[in-house]
């Protein structure tokens, strides 16, 4: 494994504008369920049809009561390892923004500063009307007195959390996604199957990508580097080789 490490920590160092993204696997090592993987949460067809836009509208009382509480799992999870490793080298300037598939927010809690939430976060909640945005407390508050679905208090209409259901669209983040890549010259991987559409489709545009991720992708054949590992072992391994190269400190120069 330490070679394939070695040569991710060089393609970092010698690309223009490398990138990340993030799948549910750089943060099951804290405890968060996996969507895709073997026990995840999305295998679950209830699960599926609780979190979409067919029960957030069609049948309220259960979105707002059983969905709301099957979010609760995301919430009040620390960073780990990986967490951590992947916001060092966005410090050190070998990252130059996390694209993630998660909604945990523990990229931010780990310090990553420059991070993108496609699939949205549980920070906020907003109005479908107006748009104006509430902190996530603010539904959880309103359901837990009975008012289902919660109104906007500017124009009274619906307020939901800031999260991508099945049959949302995507966050403008997506499309802050996209032009990254656009712009990325190198790609880390990192707990991602890369089955989720579109997020699956973010690897084909850029020209090099490395893949960390327990499970085989769609994308091995054409990665430089796979590494079929755990992220919290190899990501801070990444950090350790990247630190000790005599040319990282000629690049900060
Ligand atoms: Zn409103």
């Amino acid at each position: 494994m330490i070679q394939d490490v070695q040569k991710i920590a060089q393609a970092l160092i010698q690309s223009r504008y490398p990138v990340a993204l993030t799948g549910a696997g750089i943060s099951t090592e804290s405890g968060v369920p996996d969507f895709r993987g073997q026990a995840g949460l999305w295998q679950d067809e209830d699960a599926v049809e609780l979190l979409s836009l067919t029960t957030l509208y069609g049948d309220p009382q259960r979105f707002y009561s059983k969905g709301l509480s099957l979010l609760q799992v995301f919430r009040g999870k620390s960073p780990n390892a990986a967490h951590r490793a992947l916001a060092r080298l966005e410090e050190l300037g070998l990252i130059r923004c996390v694209i993630t598939q998660n909604i945990d927010g523990l990229h931010q809690a780990a310090g990553s500063q420059n991070v993108l939430e496609i699939h949205g976060n549980l920070r906020t909640s907003s109005c479908v009307i107006c748009h104006a945005v509430f902190p996530f407390e603010f539904v959880e508050k309103a359901a837990s007195e009975g008012q289902i679905p919660p109104k906007c208090p500017k124009c009274g209409g619906t307020v939901r959390p800031d999260v991508v259901f099945f049959g949302d669209d995507m966050t403008s983040d997506f499309g802050r996604a996209v032009e990254e890549c656009s712009r990325a010259d190198f790609m880390l991987i990192i707990g991602s199957s890369l089955q989720v559409a579109p997020a699956a489709y973010l690897p084909g545009m850029v020209p090099r990508i490395a893949i960390i991720n327990l499970d085989e992708t769609p994308y091995d054949e054409s990665a430089e580097v796979v590494i079929h590992a755990k992220a919290g072992t190899v990501l801070p391994e990444l950090v350790r080789v990247v630190e000790q190269d005599p040319s990282l400190k000629r690049r900060q120069r």
